[in-house]
């Protein structure tokens, strides 16, 4: 073995790819009984829809090498993302746009006339320089929109108070002043045609790979943890940074949710594939509706049933997936120390969301292992 490479996210996965075409021999552990980390899917056995496992993941990018490098493995349809939110028992388009405004605003006005209103509603604070959650999504879009559609969703999705929250987590939305509601900017879209699963497992798919499920890197009792082999053999690590060295800089916080799944016998349960419910009166954050990511899949898509998720999100324990890096002051102290120890360990590379505690779309977590192949590894 060349590299051994623990955790079979898109981040690990792109990595054992690169260095098996590079004439390595790899081996990738996972702990989970199936390759793919967060972005793995499988079908539903009683209606053959797609579920995604952890969340429902969209793929989209606007980077190049990263778009020419996932089409090497799969194809992807023309889906482009929508998101919808029902406030108050009334339906809007997300992200904030034209049509969000007039709608909420009872009013018909132009784009010029639509900036100004906002303008005058976010004087309160300058976007540009906010440096919190509350102060930069105020400084956007005005109280009256914030408190509407993102203050309590926030506070659901992330228990934490938006003045502690990075103002980066909501500069992932756009806000535009046209009718545009597509979720997302970028110049590439799409869902792979045959399914997560299979995109995933064709990139683990090499004579030079060995993949070993349901194997812990911390499980004294299986021969690659971690005492038997740091320092013996190139290590790249992508589960959480704080696990890896015990917590001895303290624990890091994630958050988790809880998907609750339901199976109906219904052709169509709301339209759409994502239905947000930024109000404090319903529990869950959003419903996602499978069905929705793929009309192309006509049988499947007409069929009398349908599946969804209600998404619930909560503080992740020790025992909990880790999913989102929460990020307040006191983590990204605890991040540098955690960083610092990193660089003191003998030939182990930290990458992907949890090895690197980052907010990282797949595209990014792609992206980010291409550089460490080519500037660290190769
Ligand atoms: P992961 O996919 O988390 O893989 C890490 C792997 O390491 C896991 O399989 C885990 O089992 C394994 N592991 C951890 N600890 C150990 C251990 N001790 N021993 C062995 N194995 C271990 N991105 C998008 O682009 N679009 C989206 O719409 C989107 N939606 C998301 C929704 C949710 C709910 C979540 C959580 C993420 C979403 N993402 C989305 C992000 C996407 O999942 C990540 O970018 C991608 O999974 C990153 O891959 P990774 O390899 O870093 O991590
Ligand atoms: N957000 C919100 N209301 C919404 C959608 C998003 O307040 O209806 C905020 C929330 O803080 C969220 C952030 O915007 O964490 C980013 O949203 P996104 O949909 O990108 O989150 P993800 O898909 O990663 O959960």
């Amino acid at each position: 073995m060349d590299l051994l490479v623990v955790g079979s996210g898109l981040f690990g996965l792109t990595i054992a790819e690169r260095a098996a075409e590079a004439g390595r021999k790899v081996t990738i552990i996972d702990r989970r009984h199936h390759l793919g980390g967060n972005a793995y899917s499988e079908a539903e056995p009683t209606t053959g829809i797609e579920v995604h496992r952890y969340g429902a993941h969209l793929f989209h990018t606007s980077n190049e090498t990263v778009w020419e490098y996932v089409n090497r493995f799969t194809k992807f349809t023309n889906y482009q993302h929508r998101v919808y939110s029902t406030h108050k028992g009334i339906v809007y388009p997300l992200p904030i746009n034209l049509g969000t405004i007039n709608q909420f605003f009872d009013a018909a006005y132009t784009p010029a006339e639509a900036r100004a209103l906002i303008a005058e509603q976010a004087g309160e604070f300058d976007a540009h320089s906010a440096t919190n959650l509350e102060e930069r999504g105020i400084g956007l879009i005005g109280r009256p929109l914030f408190e509407a559609f993102i203050r309590d969703y926030t506070a659901k999705q992330w228990q934490t108070d938006a003045r502690e929250l990075p103002a980066s987590i909501i500069s992932r939305l756009p806000v535009r002043y046209t009718y545009d509601n597509r979720y997302f900017n970028d110049t590439y879209e799409g869902l792979p045609v045959d399914g997560y699963t299979a995109w995933l497992e064709r990139m683990a798919d090499h004579k030079n790979i060995e993949v070993k499920l349901s194997t812990d890197f911390f499980d004294e009792s299986q021969p690659l943890h971690k005492k038997a082999v740091v320092g013996q053999v190139p290590i790249v690590y992508t589960g959480p940074v704080d696990r890896y060295f015990d917590y001895e800089a303290g624990a890091l916080s994630w958050r988790t949710i809880d998907l609750e799944e339901e199976v109906l016998d219904i052709q169509d349960f709301q339209g759409t594939s994502v239905m947000n419910y930024p109000d404090a009166d319903a529990p869950y954050t959003r419903i996602h509706e499978f069905k929705h990511f793929h009309p192309e899949r006509k049988e499947i898509f007409a069929q009398e049933k349908t599946v969804i998720h209600r998404e619930f999100s909560r503080f992740a324990t020790r025992d909990d997936e880790p999913y989102y890096p929460v990020n307040t002051p006191t983590d990204r102290e605890g991040v540098l120390a955690y960083r610092e120890l990193g660089a003191g360990e003998k030939d182990v590379h930290f990458g992907g969301r949890l090895g690197t505690y980052q907010y990282l779309d797949m595209h990014m977590a792609i992206g980010s292992a291409l550089s460490m192949w080519n500037n660290q590894l190769a």
